[in-house]
C-alpha cells in the first residue's frame, strides 16, 4: 500500500461511517433524481451504494423533497441498504428541515452552503437554525463553500480590504483567500454555536484544478476540520475523470482529503455509478485503498491485430467486478489481487510474473498458445477456442486457494 501520509484531521461519524482521523478516505456520491421521486431515488441510493458508495447525498430542495426523506430512508432500510443520506441544502434549508422533523432525523449529515443562506441579518438566522437543528438531532454538517456561490458578502469585503493594500494581491488569490475564510468563519460561528469540531466537514469546491488544489493546501494548513474534496463541476466523459482525477491524486498524495466525490455530468441515459467508480479508482490506483482486483492490461500494439486480447481483459474486468460483492466477504483480501492480462511475449510474460495470476496471450506470428503465471510461476499453457473461459476458471481457482478460509 501507500506511503502517503494523511494529515491528521479530527473524526467525525456520519451514521455508522467514520470520516477523517484514522479512518480510510470515504467514497461517496450524490443523486440527480428528484427526491420527491421516492421510488427513482431509492432505486439510484441503492445502486450507488451496491457500486461502492460509503454515503450518498440527495437534494433536498423543497418542502415535497423533505416529506420524502423519512419514506426513502424507511425503503432503503427494508431493502437492507444502510448506507447513510446526506441531505443537500441551499436557501430554504432551515425552513425545511424546522417543517419536517422527520427529515432532519432520517439525514445522516446536513450539507450546507455558507453563499445560500440569503444575505445580513437572516443569513446569520438561517446558519443558526440549521446548526441548532443539526445540534439537538445530534447530526454533523458539512459546510459546503462553492466557487460559484462564494458568499458575495464576504468576498467584496475582502477585495475592498484587498484595494487598500499598498501592493493588492491579484484578484485570483483573493477569491482563493475568500473561499477559505469563508469556510474558516462558518466554521467558527457554527462551533460558538454549540456544535462540535467533530461534528464538521469542510469542503472548498472549485471547478479549476489548481484553484482545487491551491485553496486546499491552505484549508488544510488552517485547521484541522475533516475536510470533503471534489473537484465541481468537472464535466463530462474523460475531461471530468481526468480532472477530477489530476486534482484529487495531487491532494490525496499530500495526506489532504477523508473523503472525496467525483463530480461527473452523466452523458444522457449514462450510468451514474461511474462517479463512484472513478472515485474509488482513483484511491485505489494511489494505494490509499482497494476495492476490487486490478487488471494490468498492456494497451495493445501491431503485435495484436486480433480483438482476442482486448475481449479478454474486458471479460475478466468485468468479471471480477460482478464477482466482487460475493467475493469481499467470502475472501478477505481478494480486492488487493494482480490480474494481469498481456498481448504478446514482448513484456507479456515479465508482466505477468509480477501479478498473482497473469496471462501472456499470443501476439500476431507467435505460436498460438498463452502461458498462465501464478505467483511468478508458469503453471499451465492454454490454446484453443476457449482460452478466456479457461482463463477464468484459474482465477476463480486461485481466489478459492489464495483468499478462502
Ligand atoms: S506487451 Fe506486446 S502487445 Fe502489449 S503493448 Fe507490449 S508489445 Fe504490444
Amino acid at each position: 500500500m501507500s506511503q502517503i501520509v494523511r494529515r491528521p484531521t479530527r473524526q467525525v461519524r456520519v451514521g455508522a461511517v467514520r470520516v477523517g482521523g484514522d479512518a480510510p478516505v470515504v467514497v461517496q456520491s450524490m443523486t440527480n433524481t428528484d427526491t420527491a421521486d421516492v421510488t427513482a431515488t431509492v432505486n439510484q441510493v441503492q445502486a450507488l451504494a451496491e457500486a461502492g458508495s460509503e454515503l450518498v447525498r440527495i437534494t433536498v430542495n423543497t418542502a415535497e423533497a423533505a416529506a420524502a426523506v423519512p419514506r426513502i430512508r424507511a425503503r432503503l432500510d427494508a431493502l437492507g441498504c444502510r448506507v447513510p443520506l446526506v441531505g443537500d441544502f441551499h436557501f430554504n434549508g432551515h425552513k425545511l428541515l424546522t417543517q419536517e422533523p422527520a427529515c432532519a432525523e432520517a439525514l445522516a449529515k446536513y450539507r450546507i452552503n455558507p453563499g445560500n443562506l440569503g444575505r445580513g441579518s437572516k443569513r446569520d438566522e438561517q446558519f443558526s437554525t440549521l446548526i441548532d437543528t443539526a445540534c439537538r438531532y445530534d447530526k454533523p454538517v458539512r459546510i459546503g463553500v462553492n466557487w460559484g456561490s462564494l458568499d458575495p458578502a464576504l468576498a467584496a469585503r475582502m477585495m475592498d480590504e484587498n484595494a487598500r493594500l499598498p501592493r493588492p494581491l491579484d484578484p485570483e488569490v483573493v477569491m482563493r483567500r475568500a473561499m477559505v475564510a469563508s469556510a474558516l468563519e462558518s466554521a467558527a460561528k457554527a462551533e460558538e454555536l454549540g456544535l462540535a469540531g467533530d461534528r464538521i466537514v469542510l469542503s472548498c469546491k472549485m471547478s479549476r484544478v489548481q484553484d482545487l488544489i491551491a485553496v486546499y493546501r491552505d484549508l488544510s494548513a488552517q485547521c484541522d476540520y475533516a475536510l470533503h474534496l471534489g473537484l465541481t463541476e468537472a464535466g463530462m466523459g474523460s475531461k471530468g475523470i481526468v480532472a477530477s482525477s489530476a486534482a484529487l491524486a495531487v491532494l490525496l498524495q499530500e495526506g489532504i482529503g477523508d473523503t472525496i466525490r467525483v463530480s461527473l455530468t452523466p452523458e444522457p441515459g449514462g450510468d451514474r455509478t461511474l462517479e463512484v467508480r472513478v472515485a474509488q479508482e482513483i484511491l485505489q490506483a494511489l494505494g490509499l485503498r482497494a476495492f476490487t482486483p486490478q487488471v494490468t492490461a498492456c494497451p495493445g500494439c501491431g503485435r495484436t491485430t486480433s480483438t482476442v486480447f482486448q475481449e479478454l481483459a474486458q471479460a475478466i474486468e468485468t468479471y471480477l467486478r460482478k464477482q466482487m460483492p460475493v467475493w469481499r466477504s467470502q475472501y478477505p483480501g481478494v480486492e488487493t489481487m494482480q490480474v494481469a492480462v498481456m498481448g504478446c511475449v514482448v513484456n507479456g510474460p515479465g508482466e505477468s510474473k509480477h501479478a498473482n495470476i497473469g496471462i501472456s496471450l499470443p501476439g500476431t506470428g507467435e505460436v498460438p498458445v498463452a502461458p498462465v503465471y501464478v505467483d511468478g510461476e508458469k503453471t499451465v499453457t492454454l490454446k484453443g477456442e476457449r482460452i478466456a473461459e479457461e482463463f477464468q476458471a484459474l482465477v476463480e481457482d486461485y481466489v478459492r486457494r489464495r483468499y478462502g478460509s
